[in-house]
Order: structure tokens, then C-alpha cells, then sequence
């Protein structure tokens, strides 16, 4: 259960976001939910998790802004008291070979996916500090083990999301707080829309099947739970076998 516990889950207004911000929530945390375009929706995540009876409100950020990324976490400190698990989920794709791929193709994806998870873990550092305690959990991705063609900025930062996390569990680790990764195959969100229907992709995961949003937020339910206090710098595959 987490009770009594203030989550902040960015990219929580659509896709594997809202589904780990409304299981955090129903596992009886509060949730400060992070969106950066969708704010309709970042709402209707806000009024679907206060019917749950905990504490929620919504901030727009642009992760990979450094200076915004301060302000917002400041600002959910003051509201919230603190912050006890951290969920790194906003992401985004520009996928081209590299052959096509512009140099804009390539920082954006750095910026928000690996720049985005450090803004956050750098200004939420001192709270784990002075908390003693606390769950990071940053969103990488198969891609990010194996490589996949046409995404060379992508498995980069998501290749960097693994360093980032294995980095900050040593350096945390002494205080109690755990830093881990989760790496989805491919989870059916607008992320992946494109290949709902290839067959070939499909074929390839061992499973024959697509994951949910919500196979992927009940480890991290897990990860952000006391029954976790002695995993760390780990990285969880959630792929339906895809990195076998
Ligand atoms: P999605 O449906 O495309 O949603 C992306 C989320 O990230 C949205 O809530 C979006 O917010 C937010 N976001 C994008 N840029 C942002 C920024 N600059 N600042 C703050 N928030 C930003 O993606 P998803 O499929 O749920 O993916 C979630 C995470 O899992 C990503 O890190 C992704 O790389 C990773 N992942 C996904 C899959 C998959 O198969 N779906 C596989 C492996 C890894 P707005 O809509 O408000 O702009």
C-alpha cells in the first residue's frame, strides 16, 4: 500500500503514464501528474484519480526544460510536503534512419527522454536526500538494450536512461532510495499505434501479442512499494519476451 506516499509521475496524460498514475493512485497514493501538451486530458486523469479518493492535481512542464522542471518540482514540494517515488515516464520518438535523421532529430529525443529524467532526479535529489527514503523509477525501453533500426536517438536515450538510473542507485543507495528502470517492449499506446496492425512486429515478440499500459504499471506499483526496498539499479524488461 502507499498510503501516505506522494508520487509524481511526468507524461501522465496519456499512455503508460495515466495507467501508472491511476495504480499508484489506487494504491492509495497521492499523484502530482506532469503533462506538457495534453491538458484536456492531463484533466480527465486528474478527475479519474480524486474519484479515487487521494490527493491529485496537474502541472504542465516541459521535462527537458531544466529552469521549468525546478520550478514545477519546488512547487509540488510546497503543495505535497515532499515526494516519495518518482516516476520518469515522459518520452517521445522521431524515428528515422540515420541516414534521414536531422540533428534536431536527435537532440529533441535526447532532451526530453534522457535530459528530461535527469532534470527531474536532479531536483527531487535533495528531498531523497533529507527523506531517507524514496523510489525512482525511470522509463527506458528494449530499444534501449538491443538497438532497434531507425531509432538510433531514441535507443540512445533510452541506453542513457540505464546509466543515469544504475548511476543515481549507487549514489542514493546509502540513503535508501532506489533508483530502477523499466524496459516495455512494445506497449499499445499512440507511441506505437503505427504498428498495431504489423503483422511482422507482432510475430517477432515471442508472446504474439502487444502489451497494455497496465502490465507495464503494475511493476511499477511494485517498484514504488516497500515489498522492492532491497532492489536497485536494476532493469526490468516488460516485453512479452521481445529481448529474450
Ligand atoms: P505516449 O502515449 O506517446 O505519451 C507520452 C507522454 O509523454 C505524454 O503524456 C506526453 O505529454 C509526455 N511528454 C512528451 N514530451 C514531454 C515533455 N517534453 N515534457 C513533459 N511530458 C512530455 O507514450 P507512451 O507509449 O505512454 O510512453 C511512455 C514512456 O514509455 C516513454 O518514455 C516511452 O519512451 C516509454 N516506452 C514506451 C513503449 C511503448 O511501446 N509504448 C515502449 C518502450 C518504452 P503530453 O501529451 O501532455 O504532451
Amino acid at each position: 500500500m502507499l498510503s501516505g506516499k506522494t508520487a509524481v509521475v511526468t507524461g501522465a496524460s496519456r499512455g503508460i503514464g495515466k495507467a501508472v498514475a491511476l495504480k499508484l493512485a489506487r494504491e492509495g497514493a497521492d499523484v502530482a501528474i506532469i503533462y506538457c501538451g495534453s491538458e484536456e486530458k492531463a484533466n480527465l486523469v486528474k478527475q479519474d484519480i480524486l474519484g479515487l479518493g487521494v490527493r491529485c492535481e496537474s502541472y504542465r512542464c516541459d521535462v527537458s526544460d531544466y529552469a521549468e522542471s525546478e520550478t514545477v518540482v519546488k512547487q509540488i514540494i510546497d503543495e505535497f510536503g515532499g515526494i516519495d517515488i518518482l516516476v520518469n515516464n515522459a518520452g517521445i520518438t522521431r524515428d528515422k534512419l540515420v541516414l534521414q535523421m536531422t540533428e534536431e532529430d536527435f537532440d529533441s529525443v535526447l532532451d526530453v527522454n534522457l535530459k528530461g529524467a535527469f532534470n527531474m532526479i536532479k531536483h527531487c535529489y535533495r528531498n531523497f536526500m533529507k527523506k531517507k527514503y524514496g523510489k525512482i523509477i525511470n522509463l527506458s525501453s528494449v530499444s534501449g538494450i538491443i538497438g532497434n533500426p531507425g531509432q538510433a536517438n531514441y535507443s540512445s536515450s533510452k541506453s542513457g536512461v540505464i546509466g543515469l538510473t544504475k548511476t543515481v542507485a549507487k549514489e542514493l543507495a546509502g540513503r535508501n532510495v532506489c533508483c530502477n528502470a523499466i524496459a516495455p517492449g512494445f506497449i499499445e499506446t499512440d507511441m506505437t499505434e503505427a504498428f498495431k496492425e504489423n503483422e511482422t512486429v507482432i510475430n517477432n515478440i515471442p508472446m504474439k501479442k502487444m502489451g497494455s499500459p497496465e502490465d507495464v504499471a503494475n511493476l511499477a506499483a511494485f517498484l514504488a512499494d516497500s515489498a522492492s526496498d532491497y532492489i536497485t539499479g536494476e532493469v526490468i524488461r516488460v516485453d512479452g519476451g521481445l529481448a529474450i
